[in-house]
């Protein structure tokens, strides 16, 4: 039987009421009030890569791969922060849970466009989160930043000013995502909650971490400050894990990334408006794909165009997308998905200056994009996992929560049978 919040949290129970007095007759078993049960604490490092841990400078994450689970996991596409999130959290492929990029268009929304910002539970509804699911089993959560954590999820928004929510779902504790509030705050944020009596103190707790990304972005993922970005993050897990240990806080770890990142170049760029004439189509986004509309009459020059063996992308309909992406049945996903080779980019306009970066977005089977995955906790037997889907993170936070298994999700987690505790 696995040490679960729900147990913790009877069997606490039964002891303060063995304190607190009545027909009692041996002494009250003191010591085991101050046992804590294990927290599951969930940690992104947004487009961290699992070769990053090769670079010589995480003693931490490296230490705690090797004594626990470690795999290169593979995001869904699109390989982008906030339909990469929310898979984890739902253990839905974006296609199903909604979000379906960073940038969206909903028709039944037309004066609206979605974006990293977007808090409306409109866009975030079709799919309660883990915390949402917790909270509804009574296991309390506490979020230091995850896209959708400061969504009032199943609720609904008035149209008219001041646009009052009602219903809905938040974690018990949140904070709303700001970038200047450094990475230390974060993990101290986090030792706080956990600092706390008992009583109000969280059993499930995210944090979130966007520099590695940042730098990926700005330099590349080969670029030696991008190496520095992901050392600065090994000593925030450090002292997270020391913070850990001093408040005698056991923690089953699940860190991940929503994706992984790849050189870019100003030079391999492919220039939307050289391809299609202007007035013919409108783009939602661009870069590692673009999700496109033929403007109405123009239809057949633009998919005339675009489709068949085109140098460096491909271009579908999204009724013909091919099976193993997962994606194009959803509403908000534009007619036509345009996918680039990885390390090339579609824009609107020819690029003004050189520049070499990162980016990602591309095929989530690409090497490039594979996302970080580590396991480590008294749940956790050590091992190596084989490459697995990002869908089925979700069913193995349920198990650590002690939460039944939840049908209908496109994630099942049998790659974690055997090699979980009993
Ligand atoms: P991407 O464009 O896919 O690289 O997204 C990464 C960026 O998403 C980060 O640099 C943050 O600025 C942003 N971001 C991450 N989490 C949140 C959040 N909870 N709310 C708003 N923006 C976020
Ligand atoms: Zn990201
Ligand atoms: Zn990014």
């Amino acid at each position: 039987m696995r040490w679960t919040p729900k147990l913790a949290a009877a069997a606490l129970a039964a002891v303060l009421q063995a304190c607190a007095g009545g027909p009692v007759s041996a002494p009250a078993p003191i010591a085991a009030v101050e046992t804590k049960a294990p927290v599951t604490i969930l940690v992104s490092i947004d487009g961290f890569r699992p070769d990053y841990l090769e670079r010589g400078v995480t003693p931490n994450l490296s230490g705690l791969a090797a004594k626990g689970l470690a795999a290169p996991m593979r995001p869904s596409f699109p390989s982008k922060t906030f339909p990469n999130h929310w898979t984890l959290v739902t253990g839905l492929r974006p296609d199903r849970h909604g979000i379906t990029a960073n940038k969206m268009e909903d028709p039944a929304r037309p004066d609206e466009t979605f974006t990293m910002s977007t808090d409306d539970p409109f866009w975030w509804n079709a799919a309660d989160p883990i915390w949402v699911d917790a909270e509804k089993a009574g296991v309390r959560t506490a979020t230091m930043f995850w896209p959708g954590s400061n969504v009032a999820v199943g609720g609904e928004r008035a149209k008219d000013w001041p646009n009052p929510i009602t219903g809905g779902a938040r974690p018990r504790d949140w904070a709303q995502f700001n970038m200047i509030i450094d990475n230390g705050q974060r993990v101290n944020g986090v030792l706080d909650w956990l600092r706390r009596p008992a009583r109000i103190r969280p059993a499930f707790l995210t944090v979130y971490f966007d520099t590695v990304d940042t730098a990926g972005h700005d330099f590349g993922p080969g670029d030696p400050r991008t190496t520095q970005a992901v050392a600065d993050i090994d000593k925030h897990i450090g002292d997270l894990l020391a913070g850990l240990a001093e408040l005698g806080q056991p923690a089953n770890l699940v860190i991940v990334a929503d994706h992984g990142m790849a050189a870019t170049s100003s030079d391999r760029t492919i220039v939307l408006s050289q391809l299609l004439p202007a007035g013919s189509y409108r783009s939602v986004e661009t870069g590692p794909y673009a999700g496109l509309f033929a403007l109405p009459g123009h239809e057949a020059g633009v998919e005339k165009a675009l489709f068949g063996e085109r140098s460096h992308y491909h271009c579908w309909r999204k009724s013909e997308i091919p099976a193993r992406l997962h994606y194009g049945s959803h509403p908000r996903i534009p007619p036509i998905l345009c996918l680039a080779e990885v390390g090339w980019q579609f824009a609107e306009k020819p690029p003004t200056a050189r520049k070499e970066g990162g980016n990602h977005g591309w095929d989530n089977a690409a090497p490039e994009m594979a996302a970080l995955f580590i396991a480590s906790g008294p749940a956790f037997r050590p091992g190596k996992l084989p490459a697995f889907d990002n869908v089925h993170v979700y069913p193995l936070l349920r198990d650590l929560l002690g939460l039944p298994v939840a049908r209908g999700k496109d994630g099942d987690g049998a790659v974690f049978k055997g090699v979980m505790t009993p």
